[in-house]
């Protein structure tokens, strides 16, 4: 799923547990920038692999959405990254319960997306310039979806 579906259905959650007061709207954000955050490990990954463009978030995006030449996908997104991630989230929901909670959440919420299978989603591709993007047809339904209850539940 691209940043824009993570950070929305993060948000999603997010605001839905302030209204509930468990958490203030500033943590529902906090969760989104959590949920979507969790591809930063795609910029690191392109540093490690690449010879050439090292630093280029263009060529970063650009081997993301089209080229695929190499999953960018760090130990943040297995099940290790997953176990150490989870044990530090708990460790500072133990110290700052609010914000560990939402931390965690963001991150699972981000996995959880993660978890469909991008190769078998139907991705529609299109190129401005040097930029290509690809969003799968699921979230052409999803994203207005997490717009219309975040605006639902903020109402
Ligand atoms: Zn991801």
């Amino acid at each position: 799923m691209n940043f824009f579906t993570h950070f929305l259905f993060a948000l999603t959650i997010g605001v839905i547990l302030a209204k509930l007061n468990i958490i203030s709207n500033e943590l529902a954000l906090v969760c989104a920038f959590a949920g979507m955050l969790v591809d930063i490990d795609h910029y690191f990954v392109h540093i490690i692999k690449n010879k050439t463009n090292k630093f280029s978030i263009l060529s970063m995006w650009n081997n993301s959405i089209k080229h695929r030449r190499y999953s960018q996908k760090s130990f943040i997104h297995y099940w290790k990254g997953g176990l150490l991630l989870t044990i530090i989230f708990l460790v500072i929901i133990y110290f700052y319960t609010q914000l560990g909670l939402v931390l965690l959440i963001g991150y699972y919420s981000h996995l959880f997306l993660d978890s469909f299978d991008m190769k078998k989603l139907k991705i529609l591709r299109f190129r401005i310039n040097k930029i290509y993007f690809g969003i799968a047809k699921a979230e052409v339904i999803l994203n207005p979806l997490f717009v219309l209850i975040i605006i639902g539940v903020l109402m």
